[in-house]
């Protein structure tokens, strides 16, 4: 069946009623077939509402039935076979295998939250059984988990047409809460979106499970995703993308009659310190691990090294000479719209204009084929002048880099020191070279989601340990995370059923615990049942 141009509101497929766009290959420049109309406001309205609707059912669903539902979205994706891989391929130029690749972590990610949610560790039950002959005043029977939030909205990212977007990891993260979810689609990958969104319709239905479960709905995101996020039946939402776009919807969200908490994850620039000595023992190495990590997926990845620290020194220079010259190999790469092209041509222009900025290598020019291609670069400022300008610290997506020179350890901690929130922070270092770091390792720790040692940032496992999040701007709340189990914790809140009566509670926390999970009770962690 080929793609239609239509999206999926509450179960059925319709033609929107307002803007009409077209995907373009990035690669070409061409646009492709078929056109997709935005949908209007009723439409959006009509995808909340249905979503609305089943909330409470939803929410109640046995984790179990939402795990078989998880997984049945995971087969129905890897059941659409060559026709998505070709299609994501044609709306990002990523190569087959980046697509492929991204696939297998989607579906991943969708059986690890099935697997994840059977276990009840997420519902964090608790209960404190009443105390009626407690002195002075009695305690009454108190019990409390975790329950769904209520509707999500999704934006899709467009740097990860799978993995981010549709069926991603904050659907899937929503979807193992218990909560429905309405997709904003990403206009650069739309045929992508309705591919996978009949996945899911598809797993929606076999499941049993009522049709405002999940929508998509695409269209121009000021007013489309506007309009979703003002919607009062949505209770929030979860965003990969730019600064800009996700700090727009926050404050949308939060000038709402109920405001309500946006997620947003709107990446950084990813320090990589290079302490001496392992600079002196492999300098060579780390500029070789540093160039690839910097040109992965074209450097559109959240957690692209855009900043390298060190001291000045025969190590610094021979890392900048082996980097230099590994970059200046590096062929043109395709980005993934013509607005993420120009942003990186204004953002790389912007910093090659900033006071003290040298270009120590530039990739290999690019071409003038109608493609959207890019020349990676390498820049160099000294610690003083990264300290005096704050410009400097802006993030340029895609693949370039600056290397600030550091005088002495001392401003190297001072950089370190003056650095905004970011997702990661990796220190390259020889074997117990930090223990004499402590204080620039405290540092780092407040400012960072993740801290990678001897290693690259790019690349996030999807698992229960991982945090992909941390201190704004990297994230608008930097207690949680969009990748891995943790991520489920953004669209549950707690609540507490106070002599509640038993034959009402949630299964999860009945006396006989039919769910058979691990529960705190009277402070201590069991499974058994009570009396
Ligand atoms: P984006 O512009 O932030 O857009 C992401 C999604 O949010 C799109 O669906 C977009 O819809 C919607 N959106 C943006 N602004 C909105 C607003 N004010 N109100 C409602 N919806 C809004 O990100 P992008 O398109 O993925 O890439 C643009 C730039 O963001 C890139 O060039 C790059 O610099 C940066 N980026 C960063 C990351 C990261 O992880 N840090 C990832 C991807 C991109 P429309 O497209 O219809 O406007």
């Amino acid at each position: 069946m080929s793609i239609t141009g239509k999206q999926l509101i509450a179960g059925e497929w319709k033609a929107g009623n307002a803007d009409s766009f077209r995907a373009v290959n990035p690669a070409t420049g061409e646009s492709l077939e078929p056109e997709f109309i935005g949908a209007d406001e009723q439409q959006v309205a009509e995808a909340v509402a249905a979503a609305s609707a089943c909330a409470a059912e939803f929410a109640n669903t046995a984790p179990s039935v939402r795990a078989e539902f998880l997984n049945r979205c995971a087969d129905e994706i890897m059941a659409l076979g060559d026709e998505l891989l070709e299609r994501v391929t044609a709306e990002t130029g990523y190569p087959r295998a980046r697509a492929e690749g991204e696939r297998g972590r989607t579906c991943g990610q969708l059986k690890l939250f099935a697997e994840w949610i059977v276990s009840g560790e997420y519902l964090d039950a608790r209960i404190d059984t009443a105390l009626p002959d407690r002195q002075p005043l009695p305690r009454p029977d108190l019990r409390s988990f975790n329950q769904a939030l209520g509707p999500v909205a999704v934006f899709g990212a467009s740097n990860f047409p799978l993995a981010f977007s549709v069926a991603g990891g904050d659907t899937a993260s929503a979807f193992a809460a218990g909560c429905p979810v309405v997709v904003k689609g990403h206009n650069s990958h739309p045929g992508t979106s309705e591919l996978v969104a009949r996945a899911v319709g598809r797993a929606v239905e076999k499941s049993g499970l009522p049709g405002g479960v999940f929508s998509l709905i695409l269209g121009a995101g000021s007013r489309v995703g506007a309009e979703l996020v003002k919607a009062p039946g949505i209770k929030a939402v979860g965003f990969t993308g730019s600064f800009t776009g996700g700090t727009a919807l926050f404050k949308l969200a939060n000038e709402r009659p109920e405001p309500i908490p946006v997620f947003a994850e709107m990446g950084s620039v990813n320090p990589v310190v290079l302490l001496p000595q392992a600079l002196e023992n492999s300098a060579e190495a780390i500029a070789e691990g540093f160039i690839t990590s910097l040109n992965m997926g074209t450097g559109q990845f959240c957690v692209n090294p855009g900043l390298v620290l060190s001291v000045e020194g025969e190590g610094l220079d021979r890392f900048t000479a082996a980097a230099g010259e590994a970059l200046s190999k590096v062929g043109a790469g395709v980005m993934l719209n013509k607005n993420t092209l120009s942003g990186y041509r204004s953002g790389v222009g912007h910093l090659r204009d900033q006071a003290g900025v040298e270009q120590l290598a530039a990739g290999e020019s690019a071409g003038e084929d109608g493609g959207f291609t890019c020349q990676a670069g390498l820049f160099t400022v000294s610690g003083a002048e990264f300290l005096a300008n704050p410009a400097l610290q802006e993030e340029v997506f895609g693949p370039v880099s600056l290397v600030v020179k550091c005088c002495d350890r001392e401003e190297l901690l001072a950089v370190v020191g003056s650095l905004k929130g970011q997702l990661t922070g990796t220190l390259q270092c020889a074997e117990g070279e930090l223990d004499s770091y402590g204080e620039l390792v405290q540092q780092l720790r407040q400012r960072v989601g993740r801290i990678v040692v001897n290693g690259f940032p790019t690349g996030v496992e999807v698992c229960h340990a991982m945090m992909h999040g941390g201190p704004f701007p990297a994230a608008t709340d930097s207690r949680f995370t969009s990748v891995g189990t943790m991520a489920i914790a953004r669209f549950v809140r707690p609540i507490c059923f106070q002599n509640y009566p038993e034959n009402l509670l949630p299964d999860a926390l009945k006396n006989s615990n039919p769910l058979g999970i691990s529960r705190l009770v009277n402070g201590g962690k069991t499974s058994d049942g009570i009396g």
